[in-house]
């Protein structure tokens, strides 16, 4: 048997634990056994591809260049990558993934400008096939990369989360679609060079203005829209490299990326059309200096005392918790209360933190028993009868805003209804607004007090109190 005769096999083995890894993540007892699945399929795909690259560089076929610059590749990747891997916080995931799809998109466009300068010769009636997938390669990859770069930009707050309202940005992307058309009708009949860097150029700027368009509080639907644009670019470089593989597992990111931004804007309320096409029908909304009032502070005793006379409390997180590192003290506060006969639940957002499933996570680290974690619709009802809620460092998430103003940015977008609790308590450590960057009325509600410094010290100083 040749060794591409056993690559084939070997492709399509990993591309099957690819998909067992996938069915394994998507429910969390399995998730383990999925992600063992996965390193399984990378392993052997990229042996066989080593194995191909052996073979053909001492079969003559090729030179020893290719092995050489694979060596060197695989082992700075995967330096790099163990490095990132290691050192990233738990915050950083979002923003480090994010990146990562930046190298997808560039090595499809890298791919497909290779594909058209250097490809063997080819009988006519295939050269217009391979064109055009030049060509859509390039394009997705560029969309990809920029679009990736500036994902990462904005969840790193290196810059603004908030939505960039050119004037007539949706007819810049209506035309931006019309002319990469045109543009690959031109390219299959005419394979000149100047179309291609055409159509780098439009990617790149279509790219960084579809996301650039997207407001903060879309963000985790943006991330795993660019999850999935990453899967099509791969695929569309798997067919001009004729790797198998590549496709299929194109193919599976893509597809289930896409299912994924589905949901998110199912469960978010959002129409899916408006964000994949970069806030697409969003309109600027008046930008608010509106007055709120006055708002209260109250100290970590008060609250100590509060809790002390409480019945119920609902504890809902957010991203400053994780800043905070604050779950274990949680995890503390929560187990002196309920020794004190205080029924103690947590209400999760679906989108709190920065990752889906950041907050359960955390809890679980810090051993939070399970049953007293509950999702967003399961609380939400039974929030106007608690005597406490503790909102700590969390803000989009619990903004009344959403439900009550229809101008508001995050409109529409299902929230905590904290403020119908007896008491809310707000640990922050400052008036700033959440990652949407709209202000949270909710802290100036009568029964909203606020408890100002970081989240693990504040609650800390509660312990101590009680
Ligand atoms: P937000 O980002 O809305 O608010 C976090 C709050 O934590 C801030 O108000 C901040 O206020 C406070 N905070 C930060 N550090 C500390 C600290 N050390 N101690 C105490 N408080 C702190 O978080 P939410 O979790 O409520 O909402 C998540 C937001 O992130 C949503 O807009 C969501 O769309 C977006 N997002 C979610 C993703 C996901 O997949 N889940 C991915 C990307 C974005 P202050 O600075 O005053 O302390």
């Amino acid at each position: 048997m040749t060794v591409d005769a056993l690559a084939g096999a070997a492709y399509i083995v990993a591309a099957l634990l690819f998909i067992l890894s996938l069915a394994g993540l998507s429910r969390h007892e399995s998730a383990r056994a999925g992600v063992i699945y996965g390193i399984a399929g990378m392993t052997i795909a990229l042996v066989a591809t080593i194995a191909l690259t052996v073979a053909q560089a001492w079969g003559g076929a090729g030179s020893t260049t290719g092995l050489v610059l694979l060596g060197v590749a695989v082992l700075v990747g995967a330096a790099i990558g163990l490095w990132r891997a290691r050192v990233v916080q738990m915050t950083g995931m979002p923003e480090l993934i994010a990146l990562l799809h930046s190298f997808v998109g560039l090595a499809a466009v890298l791919v497909g400008w290779n594909g058209h300068l250097a490809h063997p010769v080819l009988p006519a009636e295939l050269v217009g096939i391979h064109n055009a997938e030049v060509f859509i390669g390039v394009f997705i990859g560029g969309v990809t990369f920029t679009g990736s770069i500036v994902a990462y930009l904005k969840l790193s707050a290196k810059i603004s989360s908030r939505p960039l309202m050119l004037p007539g940005k949706n007819v810049l992307n209506v035309l931006a679609l019309a002319a990469f058309l045109a543009l690959t009708v031109w390219f299959v009949v005419d394979q000149q060079l100047w179309l291609l860097i055409a159509v780098t150029a439009l990617s790149f700027a279509l790219g960084w203005h579809l996301v650039a368009s997207i407001g903060g509080g879309d963000m985790p639907v943006v991330v795993s829209m660019l999850n999935s644009y990453s899967g099509w670019a791969a695929a569309a470089a798997g067919f001009l490299l004729n790797n198998d593989l590549l496709i299929v597992t194109g193919a599976l990111v893509g597809s289930s990326g896409a299912y994924l931004s589905y949901i998110m804007c199912k469960a978010m309320n959002r129409s899916f059309l408006s964000v994949i096409a970069g806030g697409f029908g969003i309109v600027a909304s008046a930008s608010s200096d509106e007055e709120y009032g006055e708002y209260r502070e109250v100290t970590a005793d008060a609250a100590a005392a509060l809790l002390a006379e409480a019945k119920s409390v609902v504890i809902t997180p957010g991203y400053g918790m994780a800043v905070a590192q604050a779950q274990y003290p949680v995890a503390e506060l929560v187990s002196r209360l309920r020794d004190r006969g205080v029924e103690v639940r947590f209400g999760i957002h679906p989108v709190a933190g920065r990752l889906p499933g950041h907050m359960n996570v955390l809890l679980a680290e810090a051993k939070v028993p399970y049953d007293i974690v509950l999702g967003m619709d399961e609380i939400n009802d039974d929030l106007a009868s608690t005597s406490v809620v503790l909102v700590i460092g969390a803000n989009d998430t619990v903004n009344p805003a959403a439900a009550e103003d229809p101008g508001s940015p995050i409109a529409g977008m299902p929230v905590l209804r904290v403020w119908e609790a007896e008491n809310v308590i707000v640990f922050k450590r400052s008036m700033a607004a959440g990652y949407a960057g709209v202000q949270n009325p909710l802290f100036f509600r009568a029964n909203a007090q606020m408890l100002f410094g970081d989240a693990k010290e504040r609650v800390e100083d509660i312990i101590k109190a009680l």
